[in-house]
């Protein structure tokens, strides 16, 4: 098992970003802020996958923290980049094609976009209020892009490789079936178990 004794592993870390290991830490990993930077705090014999997977996401989440609520920053957005890009594509080698992630408060009519000439992604500012896993969706959707500009049968299957993915489209889709349908007066569940009548035991 390879793990993390000194030095950092290979991974492009935000520069505000100070990795401290501590050997008293026996499993988990904490993120904070200080000052003008974030400290995450990691077992000292972390394996190195671990390592990886974890530091990416604790500093999205104090960042996502920070911008209030659900809010992720542009930063934190190119972060989630790397980690899908990585985890789900691999193979593909994205990243180096990918210059740019950022929020775009212009892009009303598509959920987001991506510039496969330039590698510019930009992600519509109304999906932030949408769950993580509906954005990270999108982010992975123009992430495939960078290898197929266009909806062919490779291009969805390789976007399903996304774990959530049959349920983010379906959100985004009653998303917009919500939008166009502004007047209707839209009930917020199936039903209310309290007046539900069952039948066992009657
Ligand atoms: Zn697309």
């Amino acid at each position: 098992m390879l793990v993390v004794t000194k030095g950092t592993p290979e991974m492009d870390l935000p520069e505000d970003v100070v990795i401290r290991r501590s050997a008293k830490r026996r499993r988990t990993l904490q993120a904070r802020r200080d000052g003008d930077k974030i400290v995450v705090l990691v077992p000292a014999t972390l394996p190195v996958r671990e390592y990886e997977r974890l530091v990416p996401k604790l500093i999205e989440r104090v960042r996502a923290r920070e911008a209030g609520g659900r809010r992720r920053s542009d930063a934190a957005l190119e972060l989630a980049a790397v980690r899908l890009a990585k985890q789900l594509a691999g193979d593909l080698n994205l990243l180096p094609r990918l210059t740019s992630v950022t929020w775009s408060t212009r892009q009303n009519r598509r959920w987001g976009s991506c510039t496969t000439t330039t590698g510019e992604i930009r992600l519509s500012s109304r999906l932030q209020s949408m769950p993580s896993w509906v954005i990270d969706y999108v982010l992975f959707h123009e992430l495939v892009h960078l290898e197929e500009a266009n909806h062919s049968p490779r291009f969805h299957d390789l976007v399903r490789r996304y774990p959530a993915h049959d349920r983010a489209v379906g959100f985004l889709h009653g998303v917009a079936h919500a939008l166009a349908n502004p007047d209707e007066r839209w009930p917020a569940d199936v039903d209310e178990a309290d007046e539900l009548s069952g039948g066992v035991g009657d």
